[in-house]
């Protein structure tokens, strides 16, 4: 690889020089450099200056087979060669994205069987929005558009994926929302339950959220609710058993369509293929991205459930909406060799029978006790650590998120990747991690908690 002809210290000036980074402070940036990743092996990654690093956070949610799969490199390259590009739109299609959505039905809950393709999971999202305001507006109901999201939530970052999330920060930097969304409250247990609230009663309260927000525009003014199954960069909000299958009893109630974002969730992470089977729910379309490809590709695949695709090829006329990339051939053919990767590794059993326990176990026997654990939680392989600065009554470190950026430099420090949001560090695993591998990140974020717990009593 040609960066080789550059040190680290070139490679971090040409950087500054010419690179904005995502959701990045670029003055902060400016000062301190970035870390530079050359390369990945199994489940670690290495820096420019050779440190080894195990990857707690699979890239970026994405990474589920791990780094280095000859397999997956050897689909791009056939792919490349035979047909590196041609495009799904006038009635043309290429042979892996047919393929891909022939398995994405095989996988995804029996009433989901067509397939719509992005580059990324905010582009599903958006396609997501566009379709469920067709939906109704095919139905011969176009008033019927609003759509019911959550505080906290993230579905992506194109104007309808920050419009859809809630994010206040990046509501703020919008300059004007896509209309027609609202936001309620989230099934975060932790800071919300009442005292002596249940986690069923506390799942309950938030779910009639959705139904007072139904009632409140009017029914036939709802198009949808939208929600990740467990609210990822928005800390690993894991709901009660009670929230979903009660959001959905509501949508049905009032004939809204029931959207799920599982651009985090889907392809094993919480133990299924997708979170809707691990919860019990049906919903009306499902966003996914990241693990299709194990991040390999840029791909996101909206599966759509038959109600929706129904009316859609019934009634005809254009669905004006699509992108270049969409089934683009090479990402397909990644995903395809994914998919079967997972599958002949048994991953997803692994996750629900195996290291998903254990991991639950570890984080519970080997991180909850600490001094500045509030509580852990995890779901499959994903988790978090909610860092206070009083167990017992929850109080947190000022400035708001500053101690769990503390524990995160020194558990990069002592070799594990993890991320920080607010005062909740998240975890979210390649799933080829094993228990010796869930044993070394949890030993490692207890030596970063010792050492953040002595400076943090030093301020
Ligand atoms: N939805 C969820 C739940 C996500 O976590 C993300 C990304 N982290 C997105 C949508 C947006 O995906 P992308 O960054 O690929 O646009």
């Amino acid at each position: 690889m040609t960066y080789q002809n550059y040190s680290l210290k070139q490679l971090q000036q040409i950087d500054a020089a010419h690179h904005l980074h995502p959701f990045t402070d670029h003055k902060e940036l400016r000062e301190t450099g970035s870390r530079i990743i050359t390369h990945a092996n199994g489940p670690f990654i290495y820096d420019a200056d050779g440190t080894e690093i195990l990857d707690g956070m699979a890239g970026l949610w994405c990474v589920n087979v791990g780094y280095g799969r000859d397999e997956l490199a050897e689909a791009a390259y056939a792919q490349m060669k035979e047909l590196p590009y041609y495009n799904s739109f006038f009635k043309c299609s290429t042979p892996t994205p047919v393929l891909l959505s022939k398995k994405l039905a095989e996988l995804a809950p029996k009433h989901v069987s067509q397939v719509f393709y992005g580059s990324s999971g905010s582009e599903a999202n958006d396609t997501a929005l566009r379709l469920v305001r067709h939906y109704w507006a095919l139905e011969g109901k176009p008033e019927k558009n609003r759509v019911i999201s959550r505080k906290s939530a993230y579905h992506g970052s194109t104007i309808a994926g920050t419009s859809l999330g809630g994010m206040e920060p990046m509501h703020k930097q919008l300059g004007g929302a896509v209309p027609n969304i609202v936001h309620v409250m989230m099934p975060y247990a932790y800071e919300l339950a009442l005292p002596g609230e249940s986690d069923h009663d506390f799942g309950m309260r938030a779910a009639k959220a959705v139904e007072d927000a139904i009632l409140e525009a009017g029914a036939d003014k709802v198009a949808a609710f939208i929600g990740e199954p467990v609210m990822g960069a928005g800390g690993v909000k894991i709901p009660p058993m009670s929230y979903w299958p009660e959001v959905e009893r509501i949508c049905r109630k009032y004939d809204v369509l029931l959207m799920l974002d599982e651009v985090i969730t889907g392809y094993g992470r919480t133990g299924e293929w997708f979170a809707a089977q691990t919860f019990g729910i049906e919903p009306d379309t499902i966003t996914t991205a990241k693990a299709l490809t194990s991040g390999y590709q840029p791909l996101s695949a909206l599966l759509v459930g038959d109600r929706v695709a129904k009316t859609l090829v019934e009634k005809g006329g254009e669905f004006y909406h699509g992108y270049t990339y969409s089934g683009h051939p090479v990402a397909c053919a990644v995903a395809l060799k994914n998919l079967e990767i997972i599958e002949k590794e048994g991953l997803v059993e692994r996750v629900k029978n195996d290291t998903g326990p254990y991991f639950a176990q570890a984080l519970q026997e080997q991180i909850a006790g600490h001094r500045l654990v509030g509580e852990v939680r995890s779901i499959g392989l994903m988790g978090a650590i909610e860092i206070v600065k009083d167990k017992a009554t929850k109080e947190r470190y000022l400035p708001s998120g500053s101690a769990a950026v503390v524990v995160r430099d020194h558990a990069i420090a002592q070799g594990l990747m993890l991320r920080a949001t607010g005062d909740t560090m998240i975890l979210s695993p390649p799933l080829i991690w094993t228990r010796d591998t869930i044993d070394m990140a949890c030993e490692r974020i207890a030596k970063a908690l010792d050492l953040a717990d002595a400076d943090l009593r030093k301020r």
